[in-house]
């Protein structure tokens, strides 16, 4: 099974130190999706993590006691393309491109099979053609 994260960090080496521990320490396979970082280090990471499900959880729990603040992204983004005015402002924030402008349709389509439910997206729609579905 795979599982996504959005881990929240406050220094610059945490690429390296969280994705050297899933590895060395619990064999997990760790992807990192997305890495936004400030310039004084601290700032987001969005993680696929794949392994046995108990693995996993024991792997982001010693994430989590090294410091690291780790939310699981779960739940399933929802686009309703009544409501959409194909403006286009959510495209861009999407760190997976499950977004995108569909070119024969000149649209914009999600492709929920590759989101991950990080909600990036939801906030960017003025007029709520997005939303989460728990
Ligand atoms: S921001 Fe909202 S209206 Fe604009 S393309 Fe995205 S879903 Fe559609
Ligand atoms: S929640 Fe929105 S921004 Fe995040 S991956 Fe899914 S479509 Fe992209």
């Amino acid at each position: 099974m795979d599982h996504k994260f959005r881990i929240d960090f406050n220094e610059s080496n945490v690429l390296e130190s969280v994705t050297y521990t899933l590895v060395s320490e619990f064999n997990l396979i760790p992807n990192v999706l997305r890495a936004d970082i400030d310039g004084d280090g601290s700032g987001i990471m969005l993680l696929n993590v794949i392994g046995e499900d108990d693995v996993v959880a024991k792997g982001m729990e010693r994430i989590q006691k090294m410091g690291f603040i780790v939310k699981e992204l779960s739940g399933h983004i929802y686009h309703d393309e009544d409501r959409c005015w194909n403006c286009g402002g959510c495209v861009s924030l999407c760190p997976t491109k499950s977004l995108y402008h569909d070119k024969e349709s000149m649209k914009v389509k999600l492709n929920i099979k590759t989101c991950i439910a990080c909600n990036a997206c939801i906030n960017s729609c003025a007029v709520k053609a997005i939303q989460l579905e728990l």
